[in-house]
This record gives structure tokens, sequence and C-alpha cells, in this order.
């Protein structure tokens, strides 16, 4: 495994390439979450890049950047036993040069949701992410079910301004318990894991009544909000996949998602239907 840190060293290391290349985006502290986007880069490509870098314009001025989960050598030995070509390691000087240009996401999706309570976050990820698939010019891209508005974000961002490039969408893996996995998971304590097991006992709920035929989104979301309790709930949302809050829940088209603190954590979650 070639591990880069520069911009020149990984278009040195690309220039003669004649591999399809796959190409997972993280911000490290790596996890089975994590290794299973690399494994089916793996599998579907012949060439496999992965990058780690915690994107400092994603995060906003209150946020958790300095504090966020690093662990850089850990993340090395991840990679290399996962069989990663290139893992690129940038710093944020070599991303972010002065005076650069940014990307606004099309605010009728990225101003909701996640985008409401993080304003200028996925400008954040798109600003990053163009850079990153411009310098890697990869095969195939893969994004977690996981963060759900970041993927439908990505995925018009590569409709419109990088057509070569298919994105994957790769399911979520939850621990055995059921919790999403996250590299946020490593602030909460042992009471707090399990106060988080609520927010998948919530789309549990919302899986068990749309099974038995009640597809009234009111109901659910009632119904979720009351599993919650007594956390603290940023939003229980249901909508289709352009995004948009839905009455009914529509088979193959719906998205049920939850943000809520957990303490100071504020964690994701989703179910596609
Ligand atoms: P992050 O390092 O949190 O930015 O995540 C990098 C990629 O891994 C994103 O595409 C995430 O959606 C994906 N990812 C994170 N957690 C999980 C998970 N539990 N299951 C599947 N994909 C995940």
């Amino acid at each position: 495994m070639q591990l880069i840190r520069s911009i020149d060293e990984l278009k040195n290391a690309l220039s003669n390439l004649d591999k399809t290349i796959g190409y997972v985006p993280t911000m490290g502290a790596l996890h089975d979450g994590h290794r299973s986007l690399i494994k089916k880069a793996k599998e579907q490509n012949e060439f496999c890049i992965v990058s780690d870098f915690v994107n400092p314009s994603q995060f906003l001025p209150n946020e958790d950047l300095e504090n966020y989960p690093r662990n850089e050598s850990e993340d090395i030995k991840t990679c290399e036993s996962c069989g990663v070509d290139v893992l690129f390691m940038p710093s944020s000087d070599e991303m972010y040069p002065s005076n650069d240009v940014k990307i606004i996401a099309p605010t009728s999706l990225s101003t909701k949701l996640e985008g409401a309570t993080r304003p200028g976050h996925f400008d954040g990820v798109l600003t990053v992410l163009n850079k990153f698939f411009n310098l890697i010019s990869p095969n195939r891209v893969y994004f977690g079910k996981k963060d759900a508005q970041q993927l439908l974000i990505v995925q018009k961002m590569i409709k419109t301004t990088f057509k070569n490039i298919e994105l994957i969408p790769c399911d979520i893996v939850r621990g055995a318990d059921g919790l999403a996995l996250s590299s946020r998971n490593s602030y909460l304590d042992e009471e707090e894991k399990l106060e988080a097991l609520k927010l998948y006992r919530a789309l549990l709920k919302a899986n068990e009544l749309i099974k038995n035929g009640e597809f009234s989104t009111k109901v659910i979301k009632e119904q979720m909000r009351a599993v919650l309790e007594p956390i603290k709930i940023d939003y229980v949302e249901i909508t289709d996949r352009e995004l948009n809050s839905v009455e009914k829940v529509t088979m193959e088209n719906t998205l049920i998602l939850i943000a809520a603190y957990i303490g100071k954590t504020r964690l994701i979650d989703n179910l596609w239907i």
C-alpha cells in the first residue's frame, strides 16, 4: 500500500495507471462500516483508493472539528489489512490553499434535515469531494446509506458534473446490538450506548408498522417519537428520495430519518424503505 500525503505524489501515483479505480472517501477513525465500503470497492475495481481526511469545511464553528476522533496509525493498519492500494492522508493546508473556490450544494436538498441544523455542511462536503473526484478520476465511488442526505446530494453532483463516475450506495453496518456504526460512537459511555439503541428501535418500530399496513407517516412518526422518549430529538422525518416530506409511505421510494442527541453527541440513523 502507498501512503500518500501530497497532491503531487497522488498525481504521480495515478499518472500512468490503466486500471479501474474504486474510491472510498472517509474522515478516518475507520470501523466496520468503512471496511464494508472498502471491501466492495476492492471487489468491483482493479485499484482501490481511500482518502482519510477530517474535512474542516464541513464542520460548523461550534462543532467537534478539534475533538473529532482521529486514529492515524490504526487507520493505516486497517487499510493495509483491507488490501487498499493508495491511502491518501492529506493535511488541511494541502487540500485548502488560500483564496480557494467553494462549491454550493443545491439548496432544495441541502438546507433541510441535516442542513437545517448544520447550515453550510453540505457545501463543505461537496467542496472537498469535488477536489477528490477531480484528482482521482475514479470509476466508482462508495458511499454509506448511513449518511442518506449526503449520498443523495453527492449523487446530484455526480449526475451533473462527474458523469463518468458511478456512485455505489452501501448498506448500513450495525453492531450486534443494532447501533449503526459511527466514528462518533466513541464519544458515548456505556449508559449512553444503551440509550442510543433507541434510534434503531424507533426505526424497527416504523418498519413493523409499515409491514402491518400502516402507511400514514403522521402515525408512524408519533410512534417513533414515543420509542425515542426521553431522548432530545433533532428531527424524525419521513421523505421521498428527493427528501420531500410525504404523508404516505411508498415502497421503494421512502426514507425514514432520525437525528437525536445522546448527551452531547448528535447521532443520525435511517431506514430506506
Ligand atoms: P465518515 O468517515 O463518517 O465520513 O464516513 C465515510 C463513509 O462511510 C460515508 O460514505 C459514510 O456514509 C460511510 N459510513 C459511515 N458509517 C457507516 C456505517 N455504519 N455503515 C455503512 N457506511 C457507513
